[in-house]
């Protein structure tokens, strides 16, 4: 038996006794788990949005591979995890837009810039709403990487957009850097980091990142979507090494394994995940944006 096995097997013994020792958890079966696969299933394939899903990604905007072949950004230069409030309410642009590196406290930070003619910010505030309840919509973002998606709670869609996925856990496999990550990211409002979306012309989408087996977080993101003259730009960032908690939640690690465990590549992150997630950020956020208004159009 292979380590892969072994540990696919222990993780499978170790799910099965939890449900059998929670009879209410058992009602996970009841919602089906969902299996992981790049590119399109059959039944994907007949959904309405597939038109949409491309053979390949699109390569990121030209100061992304740019930023990466310069090397870490120096810890001078990137601003602290209490000032990224700041960082965001800045008319203009902070002295590194597009970047990585790692700052003395350990975290790893990255920050990438999009350039997103004709898409407006609510758009994106519909994507997020709108992709999560379907692994096909969220394949349609990064067809060579995105794997597998699915919401912790699938809310009504007649609600406003945010309080679609506010507070709510995307669940959500994907590749980044060659390492397939089973990841779990919760929505959180702005507020929570400080940020306050009455000081821009835009929207922010914020939250935390962490595993999919375990109410432990890794991570937070936030991605600024501001008006432009002509569409709109995307000012992400993030902040890995920042540990945390969320509420348990036995479905979706029950679904995590259930997927087939992917052993996690180190608890700590280093600078050359800041250039793969800076690298990945920038393909999937450019890609979206070529077709998102056709897709706001028609589906939103
Ligand atoms: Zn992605």
């Amino acid at each position: 038996m292979t380590r892969r096995n072994l540990v696919q097997a222990a993780a499978a013994g170790t799910t099965g006794a939890f449900l059998a020792s929670n009879p209410a958890a058992a009602g996970v079966w009841n919602r089906p788990c969902g299996r992981r696969k790049i590119g399109l299933t059959p039944e994907e394939r007949a959904a309405p949005y597939a038109r949409f899903m491309k053979p390949a990604v699109d390569p990121p905007q030209p100061h992304v591979p740019a930023a990466i072949a310069a090397g870490p950004t120096p810890a001078s230069l990137i601003p602290s995890r209490r000032r990224l409030a700041d960082d965001i309410h800045t008319p203009g642009y902070s002295p590194v837009e597009t970047g990585y590196g790692q700052l003395p406290t350990g975290e790893v930070w990255v920050a990438c810039l999009t350039d997103m003619p004709g898409v407006t910010p609510v758009m994106w505030e519909w994507w997020f709403a709108w992709h999560s309840r379907e692994s096909g919509r969220y394949k349609l973002w990064h067809p060579e990487a995105h794997a597998y998606a699915a919401l912790r709670t699938n809310r009504s869609e007649r609600l406003p957009l945010r309080e679609q996925f506010v507070s709510n856990t995307s669940y959500v496999d994907e590749i980044i850097g060659g390492h397939l990550d089973q990841l779990a990211i919760t929505f959180r409002e702005p507020a929570r980091f400080g940020i306050d979306t009455g000081r821009f012309d835009g929207v922010a989408i914020c939250g935390t990142v962490g595993t999919a087996f375990v109410p432990v977080d890794v991570g937070i993101l936030c991605h600024q979507v501001r008006a432009t003259p002509n569409g709109s730009e995307m000012r992400s960032r993030f902040y890995l090494n920042v540990p945390g908690t969320r509420a348990y939640d036995p479905v979706g690690a029950a679904c995590a394994f259930q997927r087939g465990i992917s052993l996690p590549r180190s608890m700590v992150f280093d600078r050359r995940f800041g250039a793969a997630l800076l690298r990945h950020c920038g393909e999937e956020m450019n890609h979206l944006a070529g077709f998102l208004p056709e897709l706001y159009w028609e589906f939103g």
